[in-house]
């Protein structure tokens, strides 16, 4: 028996901030084994709502160091080891959320990585075996320079994560040959971003991949406006593939695709997210209003300025 469920969904910082989506990473059960990717912002109170025992999780998976995908690594790994008195579990990370780079300090404190049985450092290309399943560290092309996506093969689907990337045709000869395929794709537009993919990258790598499911997560804020459910349907009409948006606290089962909300607590979890798009929705007409009347108050300004200097100069 195998799952995926989404702790989390949102993509860039207006959406994680506000938690209109919930950050938690996602959660891949293979037979025993329970893996966590990128535990972001919530993934505690995420598993919580979710029924997610993370004393379960056997490895961690994170493929860089920014805070909607590792903020709460080490939270995590003190929950699954009871604070290291069950020293226990393997990290598979990139460099950077391990080591650190010039500039980020890594979000793994060494006294909490001391908890775990193993931790392990993949480099774009590299591979680790956990029992039956090997995973590969995809190429990725991100603003964190140490980026990588993940590449899950087990005896039953062969599972591919991008994690956060910009479009690269030289990362799609790694997605290659995928059952599922898990997009990041925080923009709906290119101009969104450049270290992200957009609507219509996910269209281009899904028509080359060609998986038996590709799956839409980490939503920007756009995206969200724009009603996901209508974007994916539009690329699924563009690509001839099974192609669905992920919500929080979904459940799929990786071999029949059989896609089902997780339990009754994220019912309401899932209406949420209408009251916070719509607050946000109030919150930015806010905005804007006050920016109108800063705006009228500097013209306002300007022409007693003018007004001042004309009567200066005469
Ligand atoms: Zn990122």
């Amino acid at each position: 028996m195998s799952d995926i469920i989404f702790l989390g969904t949102g993509g860039d910082s207006y959406v994680v901030g506000r938690q209109i989506r919930a950050s938690g990473g996602i959660i891949l059960q293979i037979g025993d084994d329970q893996y966590h990717i990128d535990p972001g912002p919530g993934a505690l109170s995420m598993a919580k709502e979710t029924g997610i025992n993370l004393r379960a999780n056997t490895a961690l998976f994170v493929t860089h160091n920014h805070i909607n995908h590792c903020n709460d690594i080490n939270a995590v790994i003190d929950a699954m080891t009871y604070s290291g008195f069950d020293k226990k579990g393997v990290l598979v990370a990139n460099n950077t959320v391990i080591n650190g780079s010039l500039n980020y300090q890594p979000f793994l404190q060494k006294y909490y990585r001391g908890f775990l049985e193993r931790f392990i450092v993949l480099e774009e290309g590299g591979k680790v075996g956990i029992n039956d399943v090997e995973v590969k560290a995809m190429k990725a092309k991100h603003s964190e320079p140490n980026a990588i996506g993940f590449k899950f093969i087990t005896p039953d689907f062969t599972l591919a994560y991008t994690g956060d990337t910009a479009y690269s045709a030289e990362n799609l000869a790694d997605y290659e040959n995928s059952d599922v395929l898990i997009l990041n794709v925080p923009c709906l537009k290119k101009e969104e971003s450049k270290d992200n993919l957009c609507k219509g990258d996910a269209v281009n790598i899904i028509k080359k991949v060609n998986p038996k499911l590709a799956i839409i997560t980490h939503f920007g804020i756009n995206f969200l406006k724009a009603d996901p459910l209508y974007e994916i349907r539009e690329i699924q009409k563009e690509t001839n593939c099974q192609v669905i948006a992920a919500t929080d606290g979904m459940v799929i089962n990786p071999v029949s695709y059989a896609v089902e909300q997780g339990q009754k607590t994220l019912y309401k979890y899932a209406k949420k997210e209408g009251i916070r798009l719509h607050e946000f929705k109030q919150q930015e007409e806010k905005v804007r209003e006050i920016n109108e009347m800063i705006e009228e108050k500097q013209t306002e300004l300007g022409n007693e300025n003018s007004e001042n200097d004309s009567i200066e100069n005469t």
